[in-house]
C-alpha cells in the first residue's frame, strides 16, 4: 500500500489524507474521519460495517468455542463410558480368572488326592499280595506287575 502521506482524502481531493479507513482502505482526512471503538473509518457506514462483521466474527467464535467445548463434552463422555467398560471389563475378566484358577487348584488338588489315595492302595494292595503269597512265584511277579 502507498505511504498514506502521498495520498489525498477521497471525498476531498485538496486535503492530504492522514490515515486510511479501518474498513475499506480509503485514504480520508482528518475531518473524514469517523472514529468507533478506537478505530477509524471513512464513514459510519463502514464503521458500521466493522462493527457488524466484528459482532459475526465474535459470534461465529463463540458458536465454535460452543461446539468445541460441546464436542470435547462428548468425547469426555466418550472416554468415560470407555474407561468404565474396561474397567469392568477388566474386573470380569480379572473376577472370572481367579474363579476359573480356583477351579483349576481346586481340580488338581482333587486329582492329587485321588491320586494319592490310588497309589496307596496300590501300595497297600501290593503289599498284601507280597504278604499273602509265598516266594518268588509267577504268580506273585504277576499280581505285583498288575499294580505297578
Ligand atoms: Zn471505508
Ligand atoms: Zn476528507
Amino acid at each position: 500500500m502507498a505511504d498514506i502521506s502521498q495520498s489525498v482524502c477521497l471525498n476531498h481531493p485538496e486535503t492530504p489524507a492522514v490515515i486510511r479507513c479501518a474498513t475499506c482502505g480509503k485514504p480520508i482526512c482528518e475531518k473524514c474521519i469517523v472514529y468507533m471503538n478506537g478505530s477509524a473509518y471513512c464513514s459510519t457506514q463502514c464503521a458500521v460495517n466493522a462493527a457488524n462483521s466484528s459482532g459475526r466474527v465474535n459470534d461465529v467464535l463463540e458458536s465454535k468455542k460452543r461446539a468445541d467445548s460441546k464436542s470435547k463434552g462428548k468425547f469426555i463422555v466418550v472416554l468415560i463410558i470407555l474407561a468404565a467398560l474396561a474397567a469392568g471389563g477388566y474386573w470380569y475378566y480379572q473376577n472370572n480368572q481367579a474363579k476359573v484358577q480356583r477351579a483349576i487348584k481346586k481340580t488338581e488338588r482333587k486329582l492329587r488326592r485321588a491320586e494319592n489315595s490310588v497309589k496307596a492302595d496300590a501300595r497297600e494292595a501290593k503289599k498284601e499280595i507280597q504278604k499273602n503269597l509265598p516266594g518268588d512265584s509267577k504268580y506273585k511277579k504277576d499280581r505285583e506287575n498288575l499294580v505297578k
